[in-house]
């Protein structure tokens, strides 16, 4: 095929990418944006295999059809809060193929053979120019050390990732001097790239980058806790994401170059969201624990004498006379899977003339998106979920709010607290509504660890209870007046 066409198609389907992840950037589209990112995949895909000069086309149509069929019936079956352990999974798969990738062009150039041991670990006299002549063959030999060290590193910490939101591995273990111990490791795997840049007979080196990346993956992950997965699973993703791009300048492959990069830099970008949107910097996420650092404060003290409880007949007669009500949906509401029963309420306010909207803060619940999905998945149209930015100015003209199982990003601590750990973290003001109601099972803290002042104020009523019954109660009475 001449060169020129694959270019062509190439950019094609690096456009086909753009789009596809522009397209993910609102709800309405995110379908849509899917669909042309996995068009775009195809199309590069098809073409690198009728442009490469690959003899042997079984072993490629085996491993599309086995992988095709696993990967079909693992997103069939995969509950929707299950979703962040599937995409752990995914990530590690990506790293795992970029350092196959590696690997396998490495002992193909070397001319040893993979199966013998011995042959393995004796360094061959190999020049830099069987990877390319001069400066080409140091960059490929530095693209394949650093998409081995990046490949291990994302395969063995996503499998960890999985293991902890499956809680397969409930504990957490780290290196001894936890930090300074995992860079210790990288410093080691690093001069393993080197020396094998510098002698690249040296296979030594290679199993060295393979076995120190692969432990260092897991040292990364263990000690981290399962509820902070979903951040490292964005930072494991753009792992990947450069792993595979790195893997397109071995192979001198452009639209693998393109969509590595795309992966990369958005994980990163989602990474960072996602920590300004808690507060917290990466390096507390990965090394730290949520309330260090932060005052000690006593929940008795906040709520002994004023927190005011409700049952859910008595909030029906309150939504009855209220013109606008404003749902925000947190962890609590994904653990109940109250989402088709919230939607049922909000139907019952509506038909009696209610304005209802939903006030989605961008890290409620374990995963980004968390909420959307829920809420997406009961059916509620993408134009009543709204972004904290836009419904804060609207508290105040609501006569009604209704917390279902979120805690800490409705905490007013994070606004005036500042010795509090939350202190900064952008939440939904619900407090400047006339009516607060919270459903939860009890005064316990959310995931901050931290107590709520919110719950103790005049205008917040608590509805103790399994967010989903007390929703379902909710809505009997109100149909029932
Ligand atoms: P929180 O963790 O603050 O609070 C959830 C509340 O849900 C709990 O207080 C709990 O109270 C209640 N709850 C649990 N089960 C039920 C149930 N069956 N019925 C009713 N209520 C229930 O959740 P938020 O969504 O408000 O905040 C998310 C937190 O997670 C933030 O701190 C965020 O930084 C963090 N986080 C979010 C990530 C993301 O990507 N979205 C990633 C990592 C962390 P009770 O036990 O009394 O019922």
């Amino acid at each position: 095929m001449s060169p020129s066409i694959v270019s062509a198609v190439y950019l094609l389907a690096g456009i086909l990418f753009i789009l596809g992840i522009k397209g993910l950037t609102k709800p309405k589209t995110a379908v849509r944006g899917n669909q042309l990112s996995a068009l775009g995949m195809l199309i590069a895909v098809v073409v690198t295999l009728l442009d490469s000069s690959i003899v042997d086309f079984s072993f490629i149509i085996a491993g599309v059809l086995i992988g095709g069929i696993v990967g079909a019936t693992m997103a069939l079956k995969i509950q929707m809060t299950s979703m962040p352990q599937m995409v752990a999974l995914l990530n590690g798969f990506g790293g795992g193929a970029s350092l196959t990738i590696a690997l396998a062009e490495y002992f193909s150039k070397v001319g040893a053979d993979p199966s013998s041991f011995a042959q393995l670990v004796t360094p061959i006299a190999v020049e830099s120019s069987a990877f390319g002549a001069g400066p080409e063959g140091t960059v490929a030999l530095i693209s394949i050390g650093l998409t081995v060290l990046i490949g291990a590193v994302t395969l063995t910490g996503s499998f960890v990732a999985f293991a902890k939101l499956q809680e397969l591995m409930k504990k957490s273990y780290g290196l001894p001097g936890g930090p300074i111990g995992n860079a210790l490791f990288l410093a080691a795997a690093l001069v393993a790239v080197v020396l094998l840049v510098t002698n690249p007979g040296n296979s030594l080196a290679m199993l060295s980058i393979v076995a120190l990346a692969l432990l260092l993956g897991l040292f990364l992950v263990m000690p981290i806790g399962g509820a902070d997965m979903p951040v490292v699973i964005a930072l494991l993703n753009s792992y990947s994401g450069i792993a595979a791009a790195l893997a397109g300048f071995i192979l001198g492959n452009t639209v693998l170059i393109v969509a590595g990069s795309l992966v990369g830099t958005s994980g990163l970008i989602l990474t960072q969201i996602m920590c300004v949107a808690m507060n917290r910097s990466l390096a507390n996420v990965l090394f730290g624990k949520m309330a260090a650092g932060g005052e000690t404060v006593d929940a008795d003290e906040i709520y002994a004498g004023k927190v005011t409880s409700a049952q859910p007949d008595e909030i029906a007669m309150m939504l009855e006379v209220a013109k606008r009500v404003v749902i925000v949906p947190g962890y609590g509401m994904a653990m109940a899977q109250a989402q088709h029963a919230v939607r049922e309420l909000a139907d019952a306010m509506e038909s009696r003339g209610t304005e209802v909207e939903y006030g989605i803060h961008p890290v409620a619940g374990r995963m980004p998106g968390h909420m959307n999905v829920l809420l997406a998945e009961a059916e509620v149209p993408y134009d009543k979920l709204v972004e904290m930015d836009r419904i804060n100015p609207t508290f105040e003209d609501t006569d009604v709010v209704i917390i279902i199982g979120a805690n800490d990003v409705t905490n007013p601590m994070a606004r005036e607290s500042e010795g509090s750990p939350i202190y900064g973290m952008p939440i939904l003001n619900v407090d400047k509504a006339k009516n607060v109601v919270v459903i939860k099972r009890s005064l316990s803290p959310g995931f901050a660890g931290l107590p709520n002042p919110l719950f103790a104020m005049d205008h917040c009523l608590m509805v103790y209870g399994d967010g989903k019954k007390a929703v379902i109660d909710m809505t009997t009475a109100l149909n029932q007046s």
